[in-house]
């Protein structure tokens, strides 16, 4: 978008333009050069300042819940009890969203975790988990079942949802209609790349806009595709540095899980927010070299978009014909073997068959591996719980200097309440969401030293879960901002 001064400048060119050509009688070849210049020296300009203004209109509604990332607590190796048949619903009509609580009282036989009995008996898809509760949908005709099995065992259940589709409905049309202008047009692409934070993207509008930005600041901004998934797509990181070979790095990234839609476009407008201020920023955020991927899991991301909103992993082929997918972030090479995640490539938390089998897995490692020297940070995006998290996640110890990453992660969540007047929760990975190996932040820190190490689950806690309305993109999103300024500054 143009603020009114810029389109005082154009139209002024503009008016120049016309005087020029109507009362020249004979336009000479240097007039005629002039009139392009100008015209693309206006459009350039106008260009660059596209970017500036999107998405600063704000405040939304708050809505406040609880809910937290999916973590199993039981090894699962016992691969006879699944069947073959894991086609999930693309449609939840009538799907209910619960909230299981005392979910300790359940003692399964040969130590089945709950989150598989749900999932494999009564047709559940697990949303989250930690010490305290569940979240689950169970489909319509499941209902029923499910609630006479959790009653004998001594559960409760807590309805979030009754709905799962109307979520679903409902976040399409909320996005349609703030991008409506009167006359019925989608009409808010205020750059060349259609990126805006009033809706969702699909992948190729989040990668027009890391070529567009490229495009505009060629001298601060590098574009790497660092690698390919199974089904052909670029995988695609945005450097921005000024001095790339003495500056401290931070790197960024999200959607690593499908579903978690809020993820992509809190990089996608912390990309846009590092940028669109660029002269002005503080030297703790130009001072740094800053790598940028906003969607780490882009055939799953498409996948979700396409097929099955509620989609979690890649869409790696495995040996069971008809399931697909690796949970990339049970699959790095950290504690791979041990908790939180499922040997049976059925499963929404399957790790793979060896660490780091994926190409989404191997690319990062790669590429991160290469330039660890210097690398301060390591924060990595999804949603739900409102929660930031630090290691370990994979072993029930902290840190040596989880002090120091407390009290930053306090002061990030300090600064969250005075802004947009969302809770979020500061705390080491294991005690709020239990046990898991094979995730990307205990990765980097073992592998690479890298201090300030961050998972963030954005909004909300619980009722939209992974649904999260459109309107509230931008405030989610400068929650997510107001993280990595924290850091950035606790680095400085
Ligand atoms: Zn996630």
């Amino acid at each position: 978008m143009k603020t009114p001064k810029d389109r005082r400048k154009c139209n002024l060119s503009r008016s120049i333009i016309t005087t020029t050509t109507t009362t020249t009688a004979t336009i000479s070849a240097s007039t005629v050069l002039l009139i392009l210049l100008t015209v693309i020296t206006c459009t350039t300009y106008a260009l660059a300042l596209d970017i500036r203004n999107i998405g600063e209109e704000e405040k939304d509604q708050f809505i406040t819940n609880s809910g937290n990332e999916k973590k199993q607590l039981e090894p699962t190796n016992d691969e006879t009890r699944y069947d073959d048949d894991n086609t999930r619903p693309t449609h939840y009509e009538g799907t209910q969203l619960w909230r299981i609580y005392n979910i300790t009282n359940y003692l399964g036989k040969n130590r089945t975790p709950l989150t598989d009995v749900l999932e494999y008996k009564y047709g559940g898809d697990v949303w989250k988990e930690n010490l305290k509760f569940l979240d689950v949908s169970i489909k319509k005709d499941q209902l029923k079942r499910a609630r006479q099995f959790l009653k004998q065992n001594h559960m409760e259940i807590e309805i979030l949802n009754y709905n799962i589709q109307k979520l679903i409905d409902d976040e399409a049309a909320i996005g349609v209609n703030l991008t409506q202008s009167d006359f019925g047009k989608r009409t808010r692409k205020s750059t060349a790349s259609g990126m805006h934070f009033k809706d969702y993207h699909d992948l190729d509008t989040i990668y027009s806009f890391m070529r567009e930005v490229r495009g505009k600041y060629p001298n601060i901004c590098r574009l790497y595709s660092i690698g390919k998934t199974v089904e052909g797509r670029d995988l695609k990181v945005l450097r921005i540095s000024e001095n790339p070979r003495d500056y401290k790095k931070i790197w960024i990234d999200g959607g690593i899980h499908a579903r978690e839609w809020v993820s992509p476009a809190t990089v996608t407008f912390i990309l846009y927010k590092l940028l669109a201020n660029w002269t002005d920023q503080p030297d703790y955020i130009k001072q740094k070299t800053w790598y940028i991927m906003p969607v780490m899991n882009p055939d799953g991301y498409e996948y979700s978009r396409r097929e099955n909103r509620l989609w979690r992993k890649n869409r790696s082929p495995s040996k069971h014909e008809q399931c697909y997918g690796v949970d990339l972030n049970r699959n790095f090479d950290i504690g791979w073997q041990s908790y939180g995640s499922s040997t049976h490539p059925c499963s929404d938390t399957y790790r793979g068959h060896s660490p780091a089998s994926e190409l989404e897995t191997q690319a990062v490692v790669k590429f991160l591996t290469k330039r660890k020297f210097n690398l301060h940070s390591y924060l990595t995006f999804h949603s739900y719980g409102q929660l930031m998290v630090y290691p370990w996640a994979y072993r029930a110890v902290k840190v040596k200097d989880a002090n120091i990453l407390q009290r930053v992660a306090n002061t990030a969540v300090q600064r969250i309440a005075k802004k947009t007047h969302q809770v979020y929760r500061a705390a080491v990975t294991h005690e709020v969401l239990g046990l898991a190996g094979g995730g990307s932040d205990d990765w980097c820190r073992a592998a690479l030293s890298t201090p300030f190490v961050y998972t963030v689950e954005l909004r909300d806690r619980g009722h939209y879960g992974f649904i999260l309305p459109p309107d509230q993109i931008i405030d989610t999103a400068l929650e997510g901002y107001t993280i990595v300024d924290t850091v950035a500054q606790a680095i400085d």
